[in-house]
């Protein structure tokens, strides 16, 4: 690219071309805003969204986190029809395995989910066995959503940039924003890939790289990476269809992609946090050990490391994302930190931020406790809904 030292004029300038920055990108431009897409690798859905586990799920025990996550999938489900384009959304479902002491408290969210609109079923223990085998020992009972299942985020990325394109948002690749200066009218000088862009507002859905485009604009923004692992059987091992199940008490979770089974954990504990995508096979031996005592016939399939991945979650310390406005400066919103759930509410995602950025405020939905300000009050910070 040609280092070009003309300014050029946007109202929204997104940095990051995740499912994120796309989502953001196609809902503000279709305001009639101004928009360019600023990413630092060649292509888009490289960073966390490419290296996903691509479900979606509306089953969550907070009201908010089921808002965005179920109005998401309902998205991706007509996304063809109602704009032409394919998102791989498949409803291949979602069983959750519950222990004793989690069970009656769970119930609670079961309620919240239904009045909510989220198909989800209480299954007994031989119900579940049917939809996915596993040992029963110490399972009270699950709840299965039949509409919950996967995207594919490569495409959705995709989808949300050609429709972004249409509404002639421009995208520039290989482009890493490397200085930001917030000028006098609240707009934002921006460098990135050699061009210089000034911006009403910016959008920061850098994933994982949130707090370094931040601290470039002088702003503390507590997201990193932290390295997830996904494992899988050899091609061929896996003859029927697994729908995504997951041990709550463990962690350990199962679903089948083709003729393999995939497998994964939740994170090593002395991990380092940062960027890291090796595949840590170390790892996996207690991932198995773990996975195979709730799904016995694991032990019987042939690994493939070879088929196995990493990648990192966008991080934040409560596990829970930061969208909207920074509460200092009105003009800069951030969509970020979604540790491990940016696939499944980048629909809704890009239209509140859309929102923010039309509105100057977020009305449709309680986002409140995705501010920015929660971390400046006392007390521990609590994860909202449920965790993996
Ligand atoms: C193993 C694994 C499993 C997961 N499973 C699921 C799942 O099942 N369901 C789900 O919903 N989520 C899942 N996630 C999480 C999900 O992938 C992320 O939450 C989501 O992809 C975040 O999207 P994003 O657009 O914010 O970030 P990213 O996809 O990381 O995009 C951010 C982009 O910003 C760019 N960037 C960074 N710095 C700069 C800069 N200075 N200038 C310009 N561009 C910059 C990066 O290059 C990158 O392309 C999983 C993640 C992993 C790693």
């Amino acid at each position: 690219m040609q280092p070009c030292n003309e300014e050029q004029g946007v109202d929204v300038l997104v940095i990051g071309a995740g499912i994120i920055g796309a989502s953001c990108a196609y809902h503000c431009s279709a305001l009639g805003r101004s928009v360019a897409v600023v990413e630092a690798l060649s292509t888009y859905a490289a960073g966390s969204t490419g290296r996903s586990f691509a479900s979606v799920r509306g089953q969550w025990a907070d009201r908010l986190n089921i808002e965005l996550s179920w109005r998401s999938i309902q998205r991706y489900r007509d996304f063809a029809n109602d704009h032409g384009l394919d998102v791989g959304y498949r409803a291949t479902g979602y069983l959750f395995l519950f222990p004793q002491r989690e069970w009656q408290q769970h119930q609670a969210a079961v309620e919240l989910q239904r009045s909510l609109g989220v198909p989800v079923e209480v299954l007994d223990v031989p119900a579940a066995q049917r939809l996915s085998s596993f040992d029963p020992a110490g399972i009270a009972g699950a709840t299965w959503g039949p509409e919950d299942g996967q995207v594919d985020p490569h495409g959705a990325t995709s989808a949300f940039l050609t429709l972004a394109r249409r509404n002639d948002a421009r995208a520039w690749f290989g482009a890493p924003v490397v200085e930001i200066a917030e000028n006098t009218d609240a707009s934002w000088s921006v460098l990135a890939g050699g061009r210089r862009f000034r911006a009403q507002h910016v959008v920061n859905a850098a994933g994982g790289w949130s707090g370094e485009v931040a601290a470039l604009a002088g702003m503390d923004v507590p997201v990193g990476h932290s390295r997830r692992n996904v494992y899988a059987t050899a091609a061929g091992s896996c003859t029927r269809p697994v729908p995504l199940t997951i041990d709550v008490a463990t962690g350990v979770a199962v679903r089948s992609e083709g003729d393999r089974l995939l497998f994964y954990g939740s994170h090593r504990p002395d991990q380092a946090d940062g960027y890291d995508i090796a595949v840590d096979l170390d790892w996996m031996q207690t991932v198995l050990e773990t996975s195979v005592e709730r799904f016995p016939y694991l032990a019987d399939m042939p690994i493939d490391t070879r088929a196995a991945w990493a990648g990192t979650y966008d991080l934040c310390p409560d596990h829970t994302a930061i969208v909207g406005a920074d509460p200092a400066h009105a003009t800069w919103v951030n969509a970020c930190g979604f540790s491990g759930h940016g696939v499944m509410q980048a629909p809704e995602v890009g239209r509140i931020v859309a929102e923010q950025v039309q509105l100057g405020r977020i009305e449709s939905v309680d986002a409140s406790s995705l501010s920015l300000s929660r971390f400046d009050r006392d007390g521990p910070l609590v994860p909202i809904g449920m965790v993996f």
